[in-house]
Parts: structure tokens; C-alpha cells; sequence
């Protein structure tokens, strides 16, 4: 890459949200591998007349997530049609959010290398999932168990600047609805989806007049990936002095190239248009808060690195999951002022006691029992060194290939020792120190 240019980068998330129904009718949202076109209704379907109904569950969900990101969230939004047809769109348009989002701007805070970053949003919006295509061949099918699902979408500003920076917001974004367990992510089941748009710039604050799109992501990896092969192809042509084509490119993660797929449709070609049968929403009034001490993922880092004086890697492990970071909270609290933060720390992360067969005070007694051991080991080193000093012919003879003799040598360790020796170690530290 041509050390002068800078990455733009901007990335489109898309998660499915854990509610009991769809978006807009009362269909469940569990579609994974579900029978086919089971759990569908006029609405799901596009039916004509079909009115679709708001789910309260799933705004409270975005707007919940938004407030984590300080998104600023007024109450006020609307559903907007946007508008394209394929064939899993049945109604030929998708209800989605533009003129008036849930969540609008934000930031969302990355630990990259030990320094936070902000990456600012530009929005969080709510919409509904479209059908699955299921291609066979020389045709295709089409289930609409997907279609409706409750789908939020994070739209960053283009100002992510490395695939590294990428992959960790994306992170993030999964942490964060893992930690509210509003969604599981599961790309796998294809919950959480990604694109990721990317152009070179010399300026990091001026935009170039091209923009390259990248679909087919599914995985942090490829993202990291693709974003990496498409700088050295964007770079090798703009040093030749072309500019890359404004295109949309499928990722080939067998090859770990990019490919063009299709020219990039602009935005205008949607013809955004307010939706007619949702009514604008005024939510100024209702306020919707997170639950007590809970705090953003990042805000628990910080206090691992200040608090706990721990280095960053550390902070990413131990709140890379919840369920282990509460557990290392309470270990440290049980511990306090016996153990110090980092040796739990390094006890877990070592998998040296399990943390998942323990409790924080189990893991806490297993480490101080050990530690006092380590107390009984130095005595016994003591007692050693002066069975050893106190019998220089018996210590002449095993050197001297008598090995036998050592069965004496332990019966002097245990008569100093009062009997409270353990055989084994004392062989050991025995042989150790005589070799
Ligand atoms: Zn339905």
C-alpha cells in the first residue's frame, strides 16, 4: 500500500432483533431452520391491503441499543418505503427508516492497540428483514419466514481508517447487543450481516469522487480481509492514474479476493418516500433506560486499566464476554486485599482453574491455597539445604551413582520436617537440588 494514501472506510451492520413477533404483524421471528413459508401472514407476505402494525418491542430494543452509542435518540422518527423489486421483496418495497431515524449520529468507542477510539454513526435505524432465496440450479426458491423480521442497521460515517479499526467496531457492535441481549449475532445463521464500503483518499477529511462497496461478508475476518486486498487494488490503480470503477464487489473467501458484482445503485434510486400506513412516532415523552449499573463495554475497560492497573489486553479478554467479566469482578471483590487483580486475572485468562467449573470464591480459595503451598515449598527447601549440609557423605554417595541413598535422605527431611512433608515433592526438590 502507498504509504500517502489513507483508507476510508465505512461499514453498513445489519443484526436481527430477539422479539417475540416481526416487525410489523404477529408472525414469530424464530426462522432458523424452520419448515418453510410456515410462520407467514398477508402481512409478511405483501398481501395487497395488508396494514402492517409497529412492534412496540422491537423500537424499545433500537432505541435502547442507540442510547448505548449516544445516539441522540428525540422520540421523534418515522417508517419510510424504499423502494426496489427482487424477488425476495414481496411487496416491492421495504419499509425501513431515512428521513427520520431512531438513533441519529452517535459514536462508538473501539480500544485499538490500548488507545480508545471514537468511530462516529451517522445512524441506528429499525426495518424489516426481506425473504430468504434459496437458489437451486436453474432456479430458485423463496421463503418468507424471514421476511419481516425486525432488523436494525448501523450506519457508520466513513471514518474508520484501517481493516483493523473495522474488525474491532464491528466487535463492539456485537458486543454491545450481546451484552443487552437484544440479539445472539450469529453470522452463521446469518442474524448479523455486514457490507463495507471503501475508497483511498491522500486527505483523510476529503472524500473521493469514488466509493467502492463490498458484499457477501460473513465474518469479521473476511470483512478485515477483503478491506486489505481491496487497498492494494485501489492503491496499484491510482498510482497508475486511473480511478477505481464506483462499483458493488462480492468477496471470494477462498481466493481472499474481491470480485465486481454490478454498478453501484445511488440512494436517489430508491425514491424514499414516507411510509403512508405508519403514522409518525412522538416518543419525546417516554423514556426507556438501561438497566442499573450497567455500563457500556468500554467504560468497563477503562476500569480494568485504571482501576485494576491492568494492561489492555487483559481489559479486551476479560470483557470480551459478560458472564467472565462479572465473574472476574467478583473474584477481585472476594479477594481483596489477599490476591491481587492481575494474579486472578492471569489465573483465568491461563486457564489455569477454570472459570466456568468455579465460582469466584471457589477460584479464589484454589489460588491462595496454592499460594500457600508455594509458602510450604520454600520451608521445605530450607529443611533440604540443611539435611543436605548435615550429611555430605550420604549426598557424596548419591552422587556418586548410590541413588538408593536418597530413601535416607527423605527420612531425614521428614524427621526435621516432623512428618508434615510431602514425600513426593521433597523427592523432587530433593533430586533437583542434589543434580
Ligand atoms: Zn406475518
Amino acid at each position: 500500500m502507498k504509504s500517502s494514501l489513507i483508507p476510508i472506510i465505512g461499514l453498513e451492520v445489519h443484526f436481527e432483533l430477539k422479539t417475540k413477533s416481526k416487525m410489523f404483524c404477529s408472525c414469530p421471528v424464530d426462522h432458523f431452520q424452520k419448515k418453510a413459508n410456515t410462520q407467514v401472514c398477508p402481512v409478511c407476505l405483501g398481501l395487497p391491503g395488508a396494514q402492517p402494525v409497529p412492534n412496540q418491542q422491537a423500537i424499545d430494543k433500537t432505541i435502547l441499543f442507540a442510547q448505548v452509542f449516544d445516539s441522540s435518540i428525540d422520540g421523534k422518527f418515522m417508517f419510510d418505503r424504499k423502494n426496489y423489486y427482487y424477488p425476495d421483496l414481496p411487496k416491492g418495497y421495504q419499509i425501513s427508516q431515512h428521513f427520520n431515524t431512531i438513533g441519529k449520529g452517535g459514536g462508538v468507542i473501539i480500544l485499538e492497540q490500548g488507545k480508545f477510539v471514537s468511530i462516529s454513526l451517522q445512524d441506528i435505524h429499525l426495518e424489516e428483514d426481506t425473504a430468504k432465496l434459496i437458489h437451486r440450479g436453474d432456479y430458485s426458491l423463496v421463503d418468507y419466514n424471514r421476511s419481516g423480521v425486525p432488523l436494525v442497521e448501523i450506519v457508520s460515517m466513513p471514518n474508520i481508517h484501517s481493516p483493523l479499526q473495522a474488525k474491532e467496531y464491528l466487535k463492539r457492535i456485537r458486543q454491545v447487543a450481546r451484552w443487552l441481549d437484544i440479539s445472539d449475532c450469529d453470522m452463521e445463521k446469518g442474524s448479523m450481516r455486514l457490507e463495507a464500503n471503501i475508497s483511498l483518499s491522500k486527505d483523510k477529511n476529503v472524500l473521493p469522487k469514488y466509493k467502492v462497496e463490498i458484499k457477501n461478508l460473513n465474518s469479521f475476518r473476511y470483512v478485515e480481509k477483503a478491506l486489505e486486498y481491496e487497498i492494494e487494488r485501489q492503491s496499484k490503480l491510482l498510482e497508475k492514474g486511473e480511478v477505481p470503477i464506483q462499483e458493488t464487489r462480492g468477496f471470494d473467501s477462498s481466493t481472499g479476493k474481491t470480485y465486481s458484482q454490478r454498478s453501484k445503485e445511488e440512494a436517489k434510486d430508491y425514491r424514499y418516500f414516507p411510509e403512508p400506513d405508519i403514522p409518525p412516532f412522538d416518543f419525546t415523552d417516554k423514556k426507556i433506560s438501561l438497566p442499573k449499573k450497567w455500563r457500556p463495554p468500554w467504560e468497563e475497560e477503562k476500569i480494568i486499566i485504571d482501576k485494576y492497573k491492568l494492561d489492555w489486553k487483559y481489559a479486551k479478554i476479560l470483557s470480551a464476554n459478560k458472564k467472565l467479566l462479572s465473574f472476574f469482578k467478583e473474584a477481585v471483590n472476594v479477594g481483596k486485599s489477599k490476591i491481587e487483580a492481575k494474579i486472578i486475572a492471569n489465573v483465568i485468562i491461563n486457564k489455569k482453574i477454570s472459570w466456568k467449573k468455579n465460582s469466584p470464591k471457589q477460584l479464589v480459595d484454589k489460588i491462595l491455597k496454592e499460594k500457600k503451598g508455594e509458602i510450604e515449598g520454600v520451608s521445605l527447601e530450607k529443611i533440604i539445604k540443611k539435611v543436605i549440609k548435615e550429611n555430605p557423605s550420604a549426598v557424596q554417595d548419591y552422587k556418586s551413582g548410590k541413588i538408593q541413598v536418597i530413601g535416607f535422605l527423605i527420612g531425614q527431611v521428614q524427621r526435621e520436617a516432623k512428618g508434615k512433608a510431602q514425600v513426593k515433592q521433597a523427592q523432587d526438590l530433593l533430586a533437583r537440588m542434589l543434580s
